[in-house]
């Protein structure tokens, strides 16, 4: 049963409550209604691309509070500063390499070096976040592929029984995603959205490149920053070989790590960057990880994405 909470002191003391618990609940920005999970923590975080349906582990937007819990997230600089001040709380998210300490689980970055941040500037969204008092990750509130929800029973109609509560906060007036710009490297259009680029140019007095450029994929699944592991991989393992190192999943009786004993798909997606660090340390240079098979259903999708590309031969 899905929760329907309203913007009140008791309702938001109740989806923080949720949300410590690790479980996820929707909150309405001025964007779109995001999926809200605890970002420091792997199972939620593993829960909103279940609940999603994602196919992928792309990476998600880490929203927070303040411009003080953005800088404990994420390295800004004077460009970003400048946007920060100019268009925060507001329909904006940087992309900025991602502080060494930031706490985040890696399946909000995707593994990756850098990360999405953004403060949103919807009462009910601020109030929640400042009353969790952490980073939300929160992707948009819809079944994968359907699209943006703007309204709590839009939520409701692609969400209820997949996820812990709604908060109500009426329509979304801005109604279109956050504009996304990548500050890792010179200004980059990744998304266009709520604020327009001109916004951005007039700030950052620098053009912002927005054309797809085939040498900068602009997917960051894609992206060959993406972690991979410098062990050789090989998939569908049943019977490791002597000296390579077994990653299981479910029963695998002297696997050297497991990415879910039970066969949870959850879990496993939660353990899944961790132990791929982990597998790779062990395995050393020219070592072999073996993993175990994972069923292509659910979340096992996301996850056999992830491993085919740890798996890819690499130049
Ligand atoms: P959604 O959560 O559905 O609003 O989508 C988030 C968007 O942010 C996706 O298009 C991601 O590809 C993008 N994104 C999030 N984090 C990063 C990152 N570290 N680098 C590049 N793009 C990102
Ligand atoms: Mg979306």
């Amino acid at each position: 049963m899905t929760q329907l909470l309203p913007p009140d002191p008791a309702g938001l003391a109740r989806a923080v409550a949720l949300l410590r618990a690790g479980e996820l609940v929707a909150f309405p920005t001025e964007t779109v209604y995001g999926l809200g999970g605890d970002a420091t923590n792997d199972r939620a975080v593993a829960a909103i691309f279940d609940a999603k349906g994602r196919p992928r582990f792309n990476p998600l937007i880490a929203h927070v509070a303040d411009p003080d819990q953005a800088g404990r997230l994420a390295v800004f600089d004077d460009r970003a500063r400048a946007l920060a001040a100019a268009f925060w709380p507001g329909p904006l998210t940087l992309v900025l390499p991602l502080r060494a300490d930031a706490g985040l689980s890696p399946l909000v970055t995707a593994d990756l070096p850098t990360v999405a941040v953004r403060m949103p500037a919807h009462p009910v969204a601020r109030a929640l976040l400042a009353a969790f008092g952490g980073p939300l990750a929160a992707p948009s509130a819809n079944p994968s592929g359907r699209v943006s929800p703007t309204r709590a029973d839009h939520v409701m109609a692609g969400l209820a029984g997949r996820i812990a509560a709604v908060v109500e906060g009426g329509p979304c007036a801005v109604g279109v995603e956050s504009t996304i710009l990548a500050l890792d490297g010179p200004p980059r259009l990744l998304r266009p959205g709520g604020l327009p680029v001109e916004a951005l140019e007039t700030v950052l007095r620098a053009p912002v490149a927005t054309a797809a450029d085939p040498a900068r994929p602009q997917a960051p699944g894609q992206l060959a920053s993406h972690y991979a592991p410098g062990a050789a991989v090989r998939l569908g393992v049943t019977a490791p070989a002597a000296g390579e190192v077994w990653l299981g999943f479910g029963p695998c009786p002297g696997a050297a790590l497991n990415l879910s004993p039970a066969g949870d798909p959850v879990q496993a997606a939660a353990n899944l960057f961790h132990m791929l660090r982990q597998a790779d340390a062990l395995a050393g240079p020219g070592g072999t990880i073996a993993v175990a098979p994972v069923p292509e259903t659910g979340l096992g999708r996301a996850i056999n994405d992830r491993l085919r590309r740890a798996a890819a031969p690499r130049p």
